[in-house]
């Protein structure tokens, strides 16, 4: 099936910017009570919140954000580990390290034994669920190495323990490719278009399979296609002006719903980080500053209040302390971006410098002394509630119902299983304290659930 791209309309994007590049006070309160409704943006509404550029109005922008991340999301905050199988690669992203030419980065695809041995030191740590990440270029077996290396995750175990969810974040695949995927039981598969802007896409990818701007904006559709129900989108800001990005972003975000009835399940925001033997990466040609970025995930938050923000590790401490509070609601931590890199570090090779260089028990304990919960659930995707069913739930409120308690329980179980004291300590109170907080069935369920896990089982949800 050929997918006409033009959803993606630079001329138009190009109009709704210039036609609200100075709102006044009036029009951007307008746009503020609709994003308390919780019911999302059109790209006019979000053209405003890129347009305006009084403080007070900035403010208020956060405080909205602030305001629909606590209503919808609460506390919580899941909790993912990426694993990176290979850094081969074929194609020539300017930006990334494992582009092809560039020779300042030691090759390795990890074979299944050592995929199974950094599983396990993920599991170690307390993961229950993983990005699995690769360069465009597998070994021998090609595609195949995807689907083996998924089974090798979800087969190994530590003490019993094993990863519960699989993410992918690999290179375009075609329909029959995906339903292969699907078959593997993944659970998002994750794609940034990394710039929607044809022409900056063009210059920054200048060799490889990557060069084919349509086939990379439709990988979504496909996905969905075959069944994939949930998806995860993306920009690489710093390549071309986020106002044009986000914009773009939502345009992609309305074509899935009018194809597929629902949009993607989560977005990511990566900020362009430096990387080995990229010029490109370490100047970017549109910055993104600290402002900027808060007010990029204030403005996702207030469109597109049900889809997921992730944060990934390449974020410093305190820069995700601040948008926690803006409306991201997964982040990443203990991450390491080289293959094998959990048994043995390697940061030259990784693919690009991290922010945060935390292990993950000091994440933990630092997210959890902020008040947030890390979740390690993933009882919805167990139970099938994933697209538009997830939605569905989703909407009127009632995944609160469910996400609070699985969060509380999955948290707690990391407690007495992983964490050192000094976390434990902080998590049990922090566990306590907002059990006593809840009313209703909320309160009834988290405290059965965390009751049942202090007995001794594990992996319990509602
Ligand atoms: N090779 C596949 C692809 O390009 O889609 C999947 C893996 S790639 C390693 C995952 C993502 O890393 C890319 O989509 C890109 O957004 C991000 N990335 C690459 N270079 C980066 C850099 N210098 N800083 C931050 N993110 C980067
Ligand atoms: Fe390869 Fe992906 Fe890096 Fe591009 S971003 S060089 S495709 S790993």
């Amino acid at each position: 099936m050929t997918i006409n791209t033009d959803f993606i309309n630079d001329q138009s994007i190009s109009e709704i910017l210039s036609k609200h590049s100075k709102p006044d006070t009036a029009k951007v309160q307008e746009v503020l009570v609709k994003a308390r409704e919780m019911k999302g943006l059109s790209l006019e509404d979000v053209a405003v919140l890129t347009g305006m550029s009084d403080p007070l109005q900035m403010k208020e922008l956060f405080d909205t954000a602030n305001f629909i991340k606590d209503t919808i999301y609460g506390k919580r905050l899941v909790v993912f580990a990426p694993l990176y199988i290979t850094n081969l690669c074929a194609n020539e992203c300017t930006y990334c390290a494992f582009r092809a030419k560039n020779k300042a980065i030691v090759r390795r695809a990890l074979n299944q034994e050592e995929i199974k041995h950094e599983t396990q030191a993920l599991i170690k740590q307390g993961h229950k669920r993983v990005l699995l990440v690769a360069g465009e270029s597998y070994p021998k077996q090609g595609f195949q190495y995807v689907l083996d290396s998924v089974r090798s995750v979800y087969e190994a175990s530590y003490e019993g323990a094993e990863i519960r969810r699989v993410n992918v974040n690999v290179a375009p695949l075609t329909v029959d490719e995906f339903k292969l995927l699907k078959a593997e039981k993944i659970g998002t598969y994750q794609i940034f278009q990394e710039t929607y802007h044809r022409e900056t896409y063009k210059k920054v990818h200048i060799g490889g399979k990557k060069m084919d701007y349509d086939w990379r904006v439709t990988a979504p559709h496909r996905a969905m296609e075959a069944g994939i129900d949930d998806i995860g989108i993306g920009v690489l800001f710093g390549l071309y002006d986020y106002r044009f990005e986000l914009l773009a972003l939502m345009q992609h975000i309305r074509e899935l719903e009018r194809a597929f009835g629902v949009g993607p399940h989560t977005i990511s925001v990566p900020r362009l980080e430096p990387a080995t033997g990229s010029d490109l990466a370490s100047q970017p040609p549109f910055p993104v500053n600290d402002l900027e970025f808060r007010r990029i995930v204030a403005i996702l938050r207030c469109a597109v209040p049900y889809t997921g923000i992730i944060m990934s590790t390449r974020e410093t401490q305190q820069m995700r302390r601040d948008t926690f509070a803006l409306g991201v609601s997964q982040i990443s931590a203990g991450s390491r971006t080289n293959p094998g890199g959990y048994e043995e570090d390697d940061e030259i090779s990784g693919q690009f410098s991290l922010g945060d260089h935390r292990p993950m028990d000091e994440v933990i304990r630092d997210v959890a002394l902020m008040g947030y919960i890390p979740s390690f659930c993933t009882g919805c995707y167990r139970l099938g509630r994933t697209g538009q069913d997830f939605m569905d739930l989703a909407k009127p409120g009632a995944i609160k119902a469910h996400c609070g308690p699985n969060a509380l329980s999955s948290f707690m179980e990391y407690l007495n299983n992983y964490a050192s004291p000094e976390t434990y300590k902080v998590g049990v109170d922090l566990v306590e304290r907002t059990i006593a907080e809840l009313e209703g069935l909320p309160a009834e369920r988290a405290r059965k659930l965390v009751d049942r896990v202090n007995k001794g089982q594990t992996d319990v949800f509602c």
